[in-house]
């Protein structure tokens, strides 16, 4: 048995090899957040659009003030005003952050730098210069100038940018749709009465929540109950409408676990059943054309594990993003011992000094999982680490 097993490494590489990218496609700004950008975007305006006030506080002409030392006050621009204004000579306007400089001044003075004497306006700031306190037109960016390169990553920054720039619709590659078959007789729907011999299904929470983390929304929940004509016919639907069919559960050895079969009558290919692992020994992998299948084992935590170490760098492959799990070693803050052979995934927290692994590893338990910020990588041959010994971690995404 052992000897069909993947190793953890090989498992990531062909899962990644068989992730393709989908193809670009318009989406409305506020739905392409976490999207990488199929285009270049080239501002078609200066933004600013007029040289705008950067305080609360006067406006005048830097040249006139140095010649007169006094200027008279008059009238007032608000943010949002559109009025025609232009300064008249020796003049000095009320002004507030965001308005429009006008025509005739060039600098604008913080209100606290400042002492009104009949209606004059008198400068007590020994620092300023021509062009204080003005953002000047098209200092953020110019009309024609590469605001964002493609392949950029859409944060809530970049999405403000251009929504900043006046963009509204945007190229990016998508993320890939998402269903969930979850299958098992004994699973209840939490809210219900938990009945004798049941659990209360809770994989298809964790996923979306998972998923949800990674911008995918609109994510499709089917139950299967255990049969292979039902779990055969769940996928076949769930096929329909997906790049990716997460299944959970059914995927062991036992008498009720038709997901590998039940995939093979879909006209799925199987590229690995079993990763040399745990938890998630029993995770199951195929493809239909460009279409993913993930089989995961029912228990909580592999679900979990398996997701954060394999499905999360595929869906970031898939949507043109380069980064995975962040990895990096920590010294391990208690010793530990296990067999060799299989490679472990510990829930581990990691302080910002040292990581430690949680108690409560058992893969049907996520009460550890839920405290932990990373996975501790314990590679297959190792079977003891000591207190002190570096350790690789996966951080958790937060
Ligand atoms: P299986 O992989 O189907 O043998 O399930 C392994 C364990 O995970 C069993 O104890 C199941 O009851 C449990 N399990 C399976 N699916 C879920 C689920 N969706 N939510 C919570 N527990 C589950
Ligand atoms: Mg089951």
């Amino acid at each position: 048995m052992a000897a069909e097993m993947i190793s953890v490494d090989d498992a990531k590489k062909v899962i990644l090899k068989h992730a393709a990218v989908l193809p670009p496609a318009r989406f409305a700004l506020q739905q392409a957040a976490g999207m990488v950008l199929a285009e270049q975007i080239v501002s078609s305006l200066n933004i600013p659009a007029y040289p705008q006030s950067s305080m609360d506080g006067y406006a005048f002409s830097f040249r006139e003030w140095k010649e007169h030392k006094s200027l008279k006050i008059d009238g007032e621009l608000a943010a949002g005003s559109n009025e025609t204004f232009t300064l008249p000579p020796n003049n000095a306007v009320r002004i507030f952050t965001g308005a429009p400089v006008p025509p005739g001044a060039d600098t604008v003075v913080m209100q606290e730098k400042i002492k009104i004497d009949n209606d004059c306006l008198v400068i007590e700031d020994e620092n300023i210069l021509s062009g204080s306190n003005v953002r000047a037109t098209g200092s953020e960016i110019k009309a024609g100038e590469l605001a964002l390169a493609k392949d950029t990553l859409l944060t809530p920054a970049a999405i403000g940018f251009l929504a900043g720039i006046g963009i509204t619709e945007v190229l990016v590659y998508p993320l890939p749709a998402v269903s969930i078959i979850v299958t098992g007789n004994e699973l209840q729907t939490p809210g219900q009465p938990l009945l004798q011999g049941q659990v209360y299904e809770s994989n298809s929470f964790s996923l979306q929540a998972a998923l949800k983390q990674l911008h995918i929304t609109a994510t499709k929940v089917f139950k299967a109950e255990d049969t292979l004509e039902t779990v055969t016919r769940v996928i076949e639907e769930a096929l329909l409408q997906s790049d990716i069919v997460f299944l959970s559960g059914g995927v062991s050895v036992g008498n009720y676990d038709f997901v590998a079969e039940a995939a093979s009558q879909n006209g799925i290919e199987k590229i690995f059943h079993k990763i040399k692992q745990r938890p998630g020994k029993p995770f199951y992998f195929g493809k239909k054309g460009n279409k993913l299948i993930f089989g995961l084992p029912g228990n909580p935590a592999s679900v979990l594990t398996c997701f954060y170490e394999y499905i999360e760098p595929a869906i970031k492959k898939i949507g043109k993003q380069n980064s995975a799990l962040l990895a990096m070693q920590a010294p391990l803050a208690k010793p530990f011992k296990k067999a060799a052979g299989l490679t472990h995934f510990l829930k581990g927290f990691y302080d910002g000094k040292i990581v430690t692994a949680l108690n409560a590893q058992e893969s049907y338990r996520l009460s550890s999982f839920a405290n932990a910020n990373c996975l501790i990588k314990i590679d297959e041959e190792i079977t003891t680490r000591e207190k002190g010994d570096m350790v690789e971690i996966h951080l958790l995404p937060v």
